[in-house]
């Protein structure tokens, strides 16, 4: 069983982001940028599976600009057999990837797509989904547990007030939420191995698709800053002020 793997080039979690001075968008310039967190999760879940004897090939997928290979060779040391880098400049959004992602599909045939829950900078928790649709295939998002038998995937998740458990025909898609594992440190033996793993390239017109955006971003702007605390001098104070300054009691 193939699995294929999209792992998207973020800003780096540790990272705070600035918006430019023109409000047209985040700075990228020198800025750390590393694997998205739920996608190394993904690829730490889909290395399991090879590990296991139940996933033959697991398949790395990054669309964007040239130094997304970075991404890919960082999802090939934690396991990943060959990585595949859809190159573009253009501004991908979730739909352009959807579309990238089952083009890709149609070529690699992997009975199983596991990607993250959501990207942690567009925070946008579509592509899964638009791919999911486009293919026909059942979904199941926010996994917290993958088991895989008889060709079909059972999975957990976490939902307000408790688990659901969903049962799928593969192909299907699957998205990886926080608690279902913890991704194991890129060793530097295998950091030097992944360098020498097969990396393809190929651009959005070699699959077929237009990527160009069906939205524009009028403008990104700072979150208000938060005004200084105060020290209250008893229980009575506090009570007064949240109850007729706050008004939240
Ligand atoms: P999003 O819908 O943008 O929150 O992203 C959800 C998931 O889709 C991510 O965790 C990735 O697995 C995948 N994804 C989104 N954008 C890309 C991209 N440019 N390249 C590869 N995978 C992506």
């Amino acid at each position: 069983m193939k699995i294929l793997v999209p792992v998207k080039r973020v800003i780096d979690y540790n990272v705070k982001p600035r918006v430019k001075a023109d409000g047209s968008g985040v700075d990228l310039a020198n800025v750390k940028m590393s694997i998205n967190p739920f996608d190394e999760i993904a690829i730490e879940e889909a290395v399991r599976l090879k590990e296991a004897g139940i996933a033959t090939e697991v398949v790395a997928v990054s669309c964007g600009v040239a130094a997304c290979q970075e991404t890919l060779r960082a999802a090939m040391a934690i396991g990943a057999d060959r990585g595949i880098l859809v190159e573009t400049d253009a501004e991908l959004l979730p739909l352009a990837v959807a579309k990238l992602l089952k083009a890709l599909c149609d070529k690699e045939q992997p009975r199983l797509v596991l990607c993250g829950k959501q990207a942690i900078d567009d925070d946008a928790n579509q592509t899964g989904q638009m791919l999911a649709a486009l293919a026909g295939w059942p979904q199941a998002t926010c996994a917290s547990k993958v088991v895989i038998a008889d060709g079909q995937a059972t999975v957990t998740r976490e939902i307000d007030g408790g688990l659901e458990t969903l049962r799928l025909n593969l192909p299907a898609v699957i998205s990886a939420d926080l608690r279902l594992n913890e991704p194991r440190y890129a060793t530097l033996p295998n950091i030097m191995k992944a360098r020498k793993k097969p990396l393809d390239t190929v651009k959005p017109a070699d699959l077929g698709v237009d990527v160009a955006p069906r939205l524009t971003t009028l403008k990104v702007s700072e979150p208000a800053k938060r005004g200084a605390g105060i020290k209250v001098a008893d229980a009575a104070e506090l009570m007064n002020k949240l109850r007729n300054e706050a008004k939240v009691i």
